[in-house]
C-alpha cells in the first residue's frame, strides 16, 4: 500500500487551532496516514522581527500535537538551516519515504503566491497540493494564476459555500481545493494580542498558551 503523507509547512509563530483543525480535517477527508508539521528555519517571505528561535517554534508544535497519534513534527528545515524552500523539503521527503504520495497542505493565502516560490512548477509535479480556505481570500482568484484549467465560475461555488471540495485533475498532479470549517485565526493576530496584553485563550492549545507566557514570547 502506498503511504499517503500530509505535509504542512510554515513559520508556526505560533501554531494555532487554524493549523491544527485544517490539518486534521484534511487528514480525515483524504485518508492520509500522517500529518507532518515542518517549521521553517528562516521563512523566505518574512523579516526576522517577532521570530522566536526555530527550536521554540518547534517546541510549541510538539506541545500542540500531543494527543494526536497521526501528527508529527519534523526538524528537517531547521537542521538544513538557511532559507527554507519547499522544493528542497519535498525532495528530501521523497528520498526519506520512497514511493510515498506527498500531499502538501497550504492555505489559500500562500497558494495565491505560488508563482513566487522557488521552482514552483517542478514542485507541482512532485506533490499534490491541498489548498485550504482562509478567511479573506477567494478560491476564484486562483483562476488568475493561470496554472489550473478550471473556470472562475466553478471556483466561485466554493467561495459561495455551495461546495466543500473540488478535485482538479488533468494537471501533472491532482490539486485539491478544500473549504474547511471556519477558523479565522492567524499567528499575526495572536502575536498582536500578546503584545497588547489581550487574551489568546481558545485560539491555540492551552499548553502553547502557557509556553508563550512562561517564555515571555511576543511580549
Ligand atoms: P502569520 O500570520 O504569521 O502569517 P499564519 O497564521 O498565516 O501566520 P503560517 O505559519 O504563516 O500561519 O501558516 C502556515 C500555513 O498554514 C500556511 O499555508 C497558511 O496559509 C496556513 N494557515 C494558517 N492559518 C490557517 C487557518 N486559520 N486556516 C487555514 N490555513 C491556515
Ligand atoms: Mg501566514
Amino acid at each position: 500500500m502506498t503511504q499517503r503523507l500530509g505535509i504542512l509547512g510554515g513559520t508556526f509563530n505560533p501554531i494555532h487551532f487554524g493549523h491544527l483543525a485544517a490539518a486534521e480535517e484534511v487528514r480525515d477527508r483524504l485518508k492520509l496516514e500522517k500529518g507532518i508539521f515542518i517549521p521553517s528555519f528562516l521563512p523566505p517571505h518574512k523579516s526576522d522581527e517577532d521570530i522566536p528561535s526555530a527550536v521554540q517554534r518547534q517546541e510549541m508544535i510538539r506541545l500542540a500535537i500531543r494527543g494526536n497519534a497521526h501528527f508529527t513534527v519534523s526538524d528537517m528545515e531547521i537542521r538544513r538551516g538557511g532559507r527554507s524552500y519547499t522544493i528542497d523539503t519535498i525532495e528530501a521527503l521523497h528520498q526519506a519515504h520512497p514511493g510515498a504520495e506527498l500531499y502538501f497542505l497550504t492555505g489559500l493565502d500562500s497558494f495565491l503566491e505560488i508563482r513566487t516560490w522557488k521552482d514552483w512548477d517542478r514542485l507541482m509535479t512532485l506533490c499534490s497540493f491541498v489548498v485550504l480556505s482562509r478567511d479573506g481570500y477567494r478560491f476564484r482568484d486562483i483562476a488568475q494564476l493561470g496554472l489550473l484549467d478550471v473556470p472562475e465560475q466553478e471556483l466561485s461555488a466554493l467561495d459561495a459555500r455551495e461546495k466543500d471540495q473540488m478535485l482538479i485533475t488533468g494537471e501533472s498532479r491532482p490539486v485539491y481545493l478544500e473549504r474547511i470549517p471556519f477558523y479565522d485565526i492567524s499567528s499575526t493576530d495572536i502575536r498582536t494580542r500578546v503584545r497588547e496584553g489581550r487574551s489568546i485563550k481558545y485560539r491555540l492549545p492551552e499548553a502553547v498558551e502557557h509556553y508563550i507566557i512562561e517564555n515571555k514570547l511576543y511580549a
